[in-house]
């Protein structure tokens, strides 16, 4: 049997396409996402609506973002649950989340993601979590073990900082790779994000957090003196009452908030640190660039 195919359909690579097919696997993600009559349920990448069969049974109609035109044709014409679905046939990385919320009904967002984008995606939606009350995602096990981490541990980092500054974290429950057609190469775990709804120590710009932990983590292994030498003087440090001799592990999320504030108000003269990723394909646009016009390649993030 080929396992790349699931209820005829062939799954595509591209998509980061695993479909879900364990019943008790599946009810127990629908238990924990608990969804009731009348709530403003998302889904992100329903696919062949493992998940949004069990959902829509319970809450009735629900939004979807469905980037495959293949699956958003399926499910427009789903027997039992097509009347029920508000299908946005789009990239989620890209939509406008904030379109489908009221105040009154603010957006419980889910989904079983595509892994291979399953970071910026998760920073995309925190642009809109005033507007949401909660998520629910599936995502490879290391992901939710790096969103949950607390200081002096290998798995934190921007990402735990990031998510901790905006959301409670809680882990929910891990699934193998059994549980899926195909099956992933990796764990996965299901993970819920709460928006808080104040934030008792706001950052002052939440790119300069963003900035800080770029600078902090491009190289963990290195003490903080010389990650921020560009940033921050060990005098300022010190002022600060933060060790320059630590390692980016050892800070507390409200150390890092007070290094963004201070960045915010010394806004640094040299160009703040990219991001690792956006480094390396700078360096593949400017190679793949043979005509040399540097404009270009710069333009890449
Ligand atoms: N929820 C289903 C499918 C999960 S596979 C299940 O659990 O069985 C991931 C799904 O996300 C696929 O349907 C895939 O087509 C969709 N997808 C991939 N990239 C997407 C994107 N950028 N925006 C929206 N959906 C996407």
């Amino acid at each position: 049997m080929n396992d790349k195919k699931h209820l005829g359909h062939q799954a595509k690579k591209r998509f980061g396409q695993n479909f879900l097919h364990n019943e008790a696997v599946i009810s127990d993600i629908v238990d924990a996402i608990n969804p009731e009559p009348g709530e403003n349920l998302v889904e992100i990448g329903p696919g062949l609506g493992a998940l949004t069969e069990p959902v829509v049974e319970r809450a009735g109609k629900i939004s979807v973002v469905e980037l495959d035109r293949d699956l958003a044709h399926r499910l427009r014409h789903h027997p039992f649950i097509a009347d029920d679905l508000t299908i946005y046939e789009t990239d989620a990385l890209k939509f406008d989340f904030a379109q489908l919320a009221t105040k009154e009904k603010p957006l419980r967002i889910f989904g079983n993601l595509p892994y291979n984008i399953s970071t910026p995606l998760i920073f995309h939606l925190l642009t809109f979590k005033d507007q949401v009350q909660d998520m629910h995602f599936m995502l490879q096990k290391e992901v939710v073990e790096r969103m949950a981490a607390g200081p002096h541990c290998k798995a934190y980092g921007r990402l735990s900082i990031m998510t901790q500054y905006q959301c409670q974290v809680f882990p929910v429950m891990e699934i193998g790779p059994e549980a899926f057609r195909p099956a992933p190469k990796v764990d996965s775990a299901i993970v819920r994000l709460i928006p808080h709804a104040h934030i008792a120590n706001p950052v002052k710009d939440i790119k300069a957090l963003n900035t800080i932990c770029l600078a902090a983590f491009n190289q963990r292994r290195k003490t903080i003196r010389n990650s921020f030498k560009k940033l921050i003087s060990v005098a300022q440090l010190a002022e600060l009452n933060i060790d320059a001799n630590l390692r980016p592990e050892n800070l507390s999320l409200d150390e890092y908030i007070k290094l963004a504030n201070f960045i915010v108000d010394h806004p640094p003269e040299v160009e703040p640190v990219k991001e690792k990723r956006h480094m390396a394909r700078n360096k593949l646009a400017q190679r793949a660039n043979n005509n040399g016009n540097e404009d270009s390649a710069s333009e890449v993030e």
